[in-house]
């Protein structure tokens, strides 16, 4: 018998989203790009719940799949093809806003479906027909855990597997400020079903390509701090991922290197992935919101943890970021 989960807060969507799902034949579901272990695990575990209902499912991400998140239960069922004939359900995991699985789909595209949109980004847009937006939850996986325990599908190994794998992922194996007492009780009956967490953990956090490695060693000598250690920076330009030949999704992880310094606040890494097309990850310590950092380049995210992609040339993108956090850590500071 599985504990009931704390969730209170969000049983009326979960109670009209199981009614929903349990109707409907088929559902296509979406994670967004550069995805993380939040993205698909989630995505995946929902797909396979509702297949062992006997649903038509199609698993859609622009891909592609970063190499330490093929061992998920599912994956070879995800496209980065669209799907030919969209059904009339369209899930989007994980997505604050609907462009992050598509640069295409628009508010046009959107009027045709019904929308479901699961996410718990603070930042989210609410562009779905049915909005389930839970900033509370630590990750999107704790979210499809709570649903998938209301319309009583029996959790598989496999279906722990990627809620774990979401889990772990978004609260850094439980140890970010966004943890709760939830993520443990559910990360607690996920273990009960017998998956393999050194196994999981290494292949997530710990097992490194040489590539990596040699990418690592480039961040850190590229690492800058400003302002008496308040901000870190560390740059990443097309020719170090050519110098190392690491792929640009293998970055995952090093901007924690700089936020890990003593006295730093906020910590960034810039990566510059096509001429004028620069992705940014925010992260901060104790108190700047850096949602609200990248929201000013059109991005979003999490309170701690945020990102965006700025159209400009490297080296104006990196003083544009710089003056941004410069001006918010002051702005707030004045408060
Ligand atoms: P990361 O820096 O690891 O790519 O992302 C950190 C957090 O910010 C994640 O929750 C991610 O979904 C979100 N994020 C990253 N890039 C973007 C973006 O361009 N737009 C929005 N809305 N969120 C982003
Ligand atoms: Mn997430």
């Amino acid at each position: 018998m599985i504990p009931k989960m704390p969730r209170e807060r969000n049983s009326k969507h979960i109670k009209n989203l199981s009614s929903i799902l349990e109707k409907v034949p088929a559902a296509a579901l979406f994670s967004h790009v550069s995805p993380d272990g939040d993205s698909l695990g989630s995505m995946l575990a929902l797909g396979l719940a509702l297949e062992s209902l006997g649903k038509k499912i199609y698993y859609y991400n622009a891909g592609p799949i970063p190499e330490n998140l093929k061992f998920l239960p599912g994956v070879d069922n995800i496209s980065n093809l669209w799907p030919e004939e969209l059904p009339e359900v369209l899930i989007f995991i994980d997505c604050a806003e609907a462009e992050r699985a598509h640069s295409t789909i628009n508010s046009e595209f959107l009027k045709h479906k019904q929308i479901i949109n699961i996410d718990h980004h603070v930042s989210n847009s609410k562009f779905g027909t049915i909005n389930w937006v839970d900033p509370k939850a630590a990750a999107t996986g704790e979210m499809v855990y709570s649903l998938l325990e209301k319309m009583g599908v029996p959790i598989s190994y496999d279906i722990a597997v990627n809620l774990y794998t979401a889990i772990i992922t978004d609260t850094g194996r439980f140890s970010y400020s966004n943890t709760t007492p939830d993520s443990f009780k559910i990360a607690a009956q996920l273990v009960k079903t017998g998956i393999d967490l050194a196994g999981i953990n290494h292949i997530i956090f710990e097992r490194k390509t040489l590539p990596q490695i040699k990418l690592l060693r480039k961040a850190l000598s590229n690492l800058e701090l400003l302002h008496n250690n308040s901000i870190a920076v560390i740059v990443l330009s097309r020719h170090d991922f050519l110098d190392t030949g690491a792929d640009e999704n293998l970055s995952e992880g090093l901007v924690n290197y700089a936020r890990s310094i003593e006295q730093v606040e906020a910590a960034v890494l810039i990566k510059e992935l096509e001429d004028n097309e620069i992705k940014v990850s925010f992260r901060s310590n104790s108190w700047l919101d850096v949602n609200q950092v990248a929201s000013r380049f059109g991005g979003g995210g999490h309170v701690r943890a945020s990102g965006c992609t700025i159209y400009r040339p490297l080296k104006e993108a990196v003083k544009e970021v710089i003056t941004a956090l410069e001006e918010a850590l002051n702005i707030e500071r004045n408060n």
